[in-house]
């Protein structure tokens, strides 16, 4: 599958720690935040999550001896929920107590974990303070499971949702989604504990610049976060209003799913990957 390697350079930060980092000092400089995700997902086994539990322990470890103010992003199947919860929970909790300088978040993954994150989450929060989570909007649940975390104080980050889910558990027309989108960043906006509105839709950070205005909400009081390589146009104009802008830099060898995500999320790219491999499959390029 390395054919796709190509498409995948465009939203991650490299395959190793040391070329990360670059894009991470880059990002600094440059006046944003930035929430690291060690690509992984689905471990089946211990030993594998054990590794993937060392490679977030290693990241930390080169951030603090450089002083770097950066979140992590994890997965909790990436750190063993498909083998065992205690496994699970054991591998968070030894990053946590690691990561006490830093802001953690759980991804949300696809429904069938949803239930199981969100508790892990809750229950983990008791100990470490510095744990939040996402939210899917496209799902149903969603509303529920906003304010069982905001009467817990745990940090939402507001994402759409990326998997495929069917319309017995979530809405899958863009106006629905948009539609819950807003209600539910309007809420965390107003009462939530340093919330994330994670999206590029310029309908609905039309909508939400409008609202924090209207309602006086602090700028310095929560976060746009948009995903790396993804509408830089974005980034920065946030930016140049005095916006605080997280980017979401993942990195590491198990690129594939999140890239395949990435690449089925908007019609264009599917259809220039078609195109680019088509051309090299048949030798169509105009410079020979
Ligand atoms: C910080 C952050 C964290 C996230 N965490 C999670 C998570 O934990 N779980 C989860 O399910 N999902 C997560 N997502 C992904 C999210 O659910 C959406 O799939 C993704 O953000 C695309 O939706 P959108 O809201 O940007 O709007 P869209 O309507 O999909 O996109 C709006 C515009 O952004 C641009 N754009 C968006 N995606 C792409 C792309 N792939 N390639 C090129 N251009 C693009 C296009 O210009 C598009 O018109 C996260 C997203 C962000 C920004």
């Amino acid at each position: 599958m390395n054919i796709l390697y190509p498409f995948a350079k465009r939203f991650i930060a490299g395959e190793d720690l040391p070329t990360a980092m670059k894009s991470i000092q880059s990002l600094q400089t440059s006046g944003y935040l930035s929430t690291v995700d060690i690509l992984g997902e689905n471990t089946h086994r211990r030993d594998q999550a054990q590794q993937a539990q060392k490679s977030y322990l290693d990241l930390l470890n080169q951030v603090d001896k450089e002083s770097l103010p950066m979140d992590l992003s994890l997965k909790v199947t990436q750190m063993g929920l498909d083998i065992d919860w205690e496994l699970c929970k054991k591998n968070i909790s030894e990053i946590l107590n690691a990561a006490s300088g830093h802001t953690v978040r759980f991804d949300i993954e696809g429904s069938d974990y949803t239930k199981q994150t969100i508790n892990l989450c809750i229950e983990l929060h008791e100990t470490y303070r510095n744990l939040g989570q996402a939210l899917q909007a496209y799902l149903y649940r969603t509303g529920g499971d906003v304010e069982r975390l905001l009467d817990q104080g745990i940090s939402i980050r507001l994402c759409k949702g990326a998997y495929n889910e069917s319309a017995t558990n979530a809405w899958t027309s863009m106006e629905d989604i948009r539609a819950n989108f807003l209600t539910l960043a309007k809420i965390i906006l107003k009462e939530g504990f340093l919330p994330a509105i994670a999206t590029h839709d310029e309908y609905i950070l039309t909508e939400i610049l409008e609202f924090v205005k209207k309602e006086n909400i602090s700028p310095k009081s929560f976060y746009f976060e948009m995903l790396y390589g993804v509408r830089r146009d974005i980034h920065k104009a946030l930016l140049d209003k005095g916006y605080q802008v997280r980017i979401y830099v993942p990195y590491g060898k198990s690129w594939l799913p999140y890239t395949l995500r990435r690449l089925t999320e908007k019609k264009g790219n599917i259809l220039f990957v078609m195109r680019h491999l088509f051309r090299e499959t048949f030798g169509l390029s105009k410079i020979n």
